[in-house]
């Protein structure tokens, strides 16, 4: 690999083709590149840590599809227990045995899961988690915070008004606020207001959600005396706790950040790396409360792919390569080095690399934030900036300043060096623009 890019043609043709027939030329916005520069790279194959563009360039890929690919590509067992699946059937739309391995395997792994249901996505895996939370307690207020992502769905897309406990205000068009009037919106890492909002509404609050760690805004690494406070504070209140465990299921070690933070929450959302790759969400908790859905309780909830065989398949494949731990020792001492050695040769300058399990975030600027607003825009246009000269060298990381970087168990000594050196190099070119 000598970073020189052959070229970005054919990545330029089919981006003008795509925006000819897909809004944005995507189909999840992030990937058009908006917040930096330069074109998207269209991808034909991945291999291992390396993404591959039309065009013939090799990347070493720390986005790992936002996060699913703890494997890295084409991992040879999951590939082959897919490959096996699809010859006998891609979907019956009834129960296979596949599904009822894969629930044991979290039920039996996750001590607060006590039944799970499989949907097709994170988006779908909250949304029901949410309706099964109100449907169990009859109330109807959900807490989330500002900073955390929970999907596309309707009530969740709401955004802090003014003042600590105010009512959400749609963040999308097409939301009514009719839809996102039982959400409240309160800042990470803030003991105070936590407080002033249960003491104020908690015994109409249905549910807490809140991301296991926080990395769809940044890596907000919460401290734990916040985080059992949210627990205490629900308690106490009779209102259910969601973690959401979309990203740091099964990629914050095997029990997640549940076990992370010390934990028990009532319901948990997962997605991304239970699918090993293919579309899958997920959502399980408490039997009292997971026993409110149809076709046992008045929860109504349905899925006319989910516990797709092909999708358990991958899932289960993925996860049994991670259920002696050793992969998670092995990425987290990886990941341990690849951020103390950009932070050893970066030290003196205005920037921080926030690192928990496998996954990492570059972010210019010198403290380490908790909450949204700790987040400095100018260090964030810094990374976008940089982002373009990142991938020309050959490593892709995410498009925003705002994503946080993946590792798999793919990722080689030999890449992570060269990845380190390039970032290094880019990051102090970078910061010396900065004052
Ligand atoms: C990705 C993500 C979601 C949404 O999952 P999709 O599969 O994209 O719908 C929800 N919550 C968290 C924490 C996520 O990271």
């Amino acid at each position: 690999m000598d970073g020189t890019l052959v070229s970005t043609k054919k990545s330029k043709l089919i981006a003008e083709m795509a925006s000819r027939v897909m809004p944005g030329g995507v189909n999840s916005p992030v990937r058009a590149f908006k917040s930096v520069e330069g074109t998207p790279r269209i991808i034909g194959r991945g291999e291992g840590e390396f993404l591959f563009d039309v065009d013939g360039n090799k990347y070493i890929d720390f986005c790992c599809s936002w996060g699913p690919l703890i494997l890295g590509h084409g991992d040879p067992t999951v590939v082959e227990a897919v490959k096996k699946q699809i010859d006998i059937g891609m979907t019956f739309g009834a129960t296979t045995e596949l599904e009822v391995k894969l629930a044991e395997f979290i039920v039996g792994t996750i001590e607060p899961v006590e039944l799970i249901r499989f949907v097709s996505s994170g988006t779908e895996a909250v949304m029901s988690a949410i309706r099964v939370a109100r449907g169990f307690t009859g109330r109807d207020m959900i807490l989330k915070f500002d900073g955390c992502y929970h999907g596309h769905v309707d009530h969740m897309l709401v955004s802090a008004g003014s003042g600590l406990a105010t009512f959400g205000q749609p963040s999308s068009a097409g939301v009514p606020e009719s839809f996102t009037k039982n959400t409240v919106v309160l800042p990470l890492d803030d003991e105070e207001a936590l407080e002033k909002f249960f003491e104020e509404h908690g015994d109409k609050l249905a549910a807490a959600i809140i991301e296991g760690i926080p990395a769809n805004n940044g890596l907000l690494i919460q401290r734990h005396d916040y985080m059992r406070l949210l627990r205490s504070l629900t308690e106490k209140h009779g209102a259910l706790l969601i973690l959401d465990e979309v990203i740091t299921g099964f990629r914050l070690g095997l029990n997640g950040a549940a076990a992370y933070y010390g934990l028990t929450p009532d319901l948990l959302t997962y997605g991304k790396i239970i699918g090993g790759g293919m579309p899958v969400g997920a959502f399980g908790g408490r039997a009292d409360i997971m026993n409110q859905l149809s076709p046992l309780g008045p929860v109504y909830q349905a899925g006319t792919l989910s516990g797709n065989p092909v999708a358990m398949a991958a899932g289960l494949a993925t996860l049994g390569k991670l259920a002696d731990g050793k992969i998670y020792m092995e990425l987290e001492e990886k990941n341990r080095r690849f951020v103390s050695r950009l932070m050893s040769e970066l030290g003196d300058l205005d920037i921080n690399i926030a690192g928990v399990g496998s996954i990492y975030w570059i972010v210019f600027q010198n403290e380490l934030p908790r909450a949204a607003s700790g987040i400095s825009a100018d260090g964030i246009s810094h990374y976008n900036r940089m982002h373009q000269r990142v991938l020309d060298a050959g490593v892709y990381i995410p498009p925003s300043g705002y994503e946080v970087c993946f590792m798999s168990a793919a990722h080689t000594e030999e890449s992570l060096d060269h990845a380190a050196s390039v970032l290094i190099n880019e990051i102090k070119q970078e910061a010396h623009k900065w004052e």
